[in-house]
């Protein structure tokens, strides 16, 4: 079975393509998304998902999260003194969904589609595909987030050429993509964003106002407390959409302090966040050669554009209604899977072609003749710029700069600033040319860039027709089969927490959080149904835990702030 993968910053999903439609396949938990947390106990033990997330307070040297940032680069985390990489991290967040998915379906889950970002460059997707096969996955295919979120929405199968804008606010990454169909290609025609801004700023805003109301500072606060306010920041957030007001209710030290806060009051705080949502929005329009009203239509995904100060902005600022057919959570997931489903050629999907963009740009060093004989050395001469869609092919004539000139050294970079040392060097490759007065002597730089990242250069020196060529495959650290198998193994000393009893380990994780921030008569309560708890799992009986764990939940439930 092929599924689609949405590898979250903040949350995960799997899905699954059946009688003509992606399903999302819950968890073990019985829920859709997975927070993409991971929690290493000092045993060895591997907690993922929620269970993961609520350890973060009680054992917080124990607990990575936001990891897929750190994607592709060296970073390094240390797990209750044990060290992963953002891959290794991401591969238990893969095997736990693996394991979901199969126990859901009843089959092995031998493949997956999985989707990046758009803007990741070729060692970031190289670190996602080697999280999928330390998970035992193979990955064959990745679709960008975007077009996944375009898959998911059909609008692959429109008759009219159409132009969208997906608008990506998750919990701490902004992106903007534009798309469009053409003759039954779907392009990723730009993409721009801001990687630290997201639905966790909102939160922040809405923890400063309270404090502001309140005359409480954040100084004043221990950090379990600040976790505390920031957890009650985020549910006045989810809850003030579609609302004129909420109560926000934080207990200090003992006594409860409550402050409203008016939906109107809190657009104005978000002012600032909303500008800053604006300038890539303007980037990506202007790197596609497109005004607003060229925009078709607009797709809304991530959790934070159920906002609805984010929505009425977007409103404003489009003068039109997004999409919002599909939940903006699932988006992605649902489009993962119908191109596993195009992968796997099944009957119902139609097979479309996705094309992606360049993320950066790729040149070569160039001498600069700014003035009549007066040259400026080290210059950067793009040749496939930012955002150019790929598979793309593009040719640049150079020439030489000294008389009798022998030898044209062409050096291959990425990067955007004009001075080539500021750029990152790729390869290079010399060729001779015919001695001659300078500027008589021209090569043709050709770089021909595809979408498994294989960048190829090609240099024909035009007075003797000769070509040489280099293949570029993208720059990352690889690892070969046996060194994957060799670090599986590594890994294998983790002990991923069987699947059965983890809502007992959660609701335990759940009331001892509860129990450390409870006083008085409330504390005493929740020690009886934990005691209780505890006693009803030793005894093993299983009705006997399900009884005592409702009783619990239900005691958590009314006091979960
Ligand atoms: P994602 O990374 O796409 O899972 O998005 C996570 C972000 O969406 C977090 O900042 C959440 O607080 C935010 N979010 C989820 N549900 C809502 C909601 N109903 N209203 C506002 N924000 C939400």
């Amino acid at each position: 079975m092929i599924v689609g993968i949405d590898l979250g910053t903040t949350n995960s999903l799997i899905a699954y393509f059946a009688d003509g439609e992606p399903r999302i396949i819950p968890n073990r938990l019985g829920k859709n998304l997975t927070p993409s947390v991971v929690s290493v106990d000092q045993e060895g033990n591997v907690y993922v998902g929620e269970t993961a997330r609520e350890r973060m307070s009680l054992y917080p040297d124990s607990v990575a999260q936001t990891f897929k940032r750190s994607m592709g680069t060296e970073r390094e985390y240390v797990l209750s003194g044990r060290t992963f990489k953002p891959e290794e991290l991401s591969s238990l967040v893969l095997r736990a969904l693996k394991e979901d998915a199969e126990s859901y379906l009843g089959e092995e889950v031998t493949e997956a589609v999985i989707s990046v970002p758009a803007y990741f460059d070729d060692k970031r997707r190289k670190a996602t595909k080697r999280a999928g096969e330390l998970a035992g996955l193979r990955v064959e295919r990745m679709i960008s987030e975007p077009t996944a979120a375009a898959v998911a929405y059909g609008l692959y199968d429109k008759t009219r050429d159409t132009r969208f804008l997906v608008f990506d606010l998750g919990g701490g990454t902004f992106d903007v993509s534009i798309l469009e169909l053409y003759h039954n290609i779907l392009e990723v025609r730009a993409v721009a964003g801001d990687n630290y801004l997201g639905g966790e700023d909102f939160t922040q805003v809405m923890g400063k106002l309270f404090l502001q109301k309140s005359g409480l500072s954040l100084q004043n606060l221990s950090a379990k407390e600040q976790v505390r306010l920031y957890r009650q920041a985020e549910r006045a957030k989810c809850e003030i959409s579609g609302r004129d007001r909420v109560t926000f209710s934080f207990s200090f030290r003992g006594e409860t302090r409550e402050e409203e806060i008016s939906c109107r009051e809190y657009e104005e705080a978000c002012e600032e966040l909303l500008m800053k949502i604006r300038e890539p929005v303007k980037k990506s329009l202007s790197d596609a050669g497109l005004k607003l009203a060229d925009i078709d239509e607009v797709l809304l995904i991530g959790g934070a554009t159920r906002l609805s100060v984010v929505r009425d902005f977007l409103i404003r600022l489009f003068r039109k209604f997004p999409d919002t057919r599909l939940n903006p959570d699932e988006t992605v997931a649902l489009g993962a899977a119908v191109q596993a489903a195009m992968k796997e050629r099944r009957e119902e999907v139609k097979e479309v072609i996705l094309t992606d963009v360049c993320s950066f740009t790729l040149g070569t060093e160039v001498v600069v003749e700014y003035e009549e004989g007066r040259y400026e050395e080290g210059r950067f001469c793009p040749i496939i710029e930012r955002n150019t869609v790929i598979p793309a092919s593009h040719t640049e004539r150079l020439y030489t700069v000294r008389d009798d000139q022998d030898k044209v050294r062409v050096r291959v970079l990425q990067g955007e600033s004009r001075f080539a040392k500021n750029n990152l060097y790729l390869g290079e490759l010399e060729v001779e040319v015919p001695k001659a007065p300078r500027g008589q002597e021209s090569i043709d730089v050709t770089y021909t860039y595809d979408i498994n990242s294989l960048l190829e250069v090609e240099v024909k020196v035009n007075s003797t027709g000769r070509t040489q060529k280099i293949i570029i495959k993208g720059q990352d650290n690889q690892m070969t089969e046996e060194e994957i198998e060799k670090r599986m193994a590594e890994l294998s000393y983790l002990k991923m927490q069987p699947r059965d009893h983890e809502e007992n380990r959660l609701t335990r994780l759940r009331a001892e959080r509860m129990y450390e921030e409870a006083l008085g008569e409330r504390r005493r309560r929740l020690d009886h149904y934990i005691t209780a708890f505890e006693a009803a799992l030793d005894k093993g009986d299983h009705d006997g835990i399900r009884n005592a764990r409702d009783a619990l939940n239900e005691v958590l439930e009314e006091g979960d702030y």
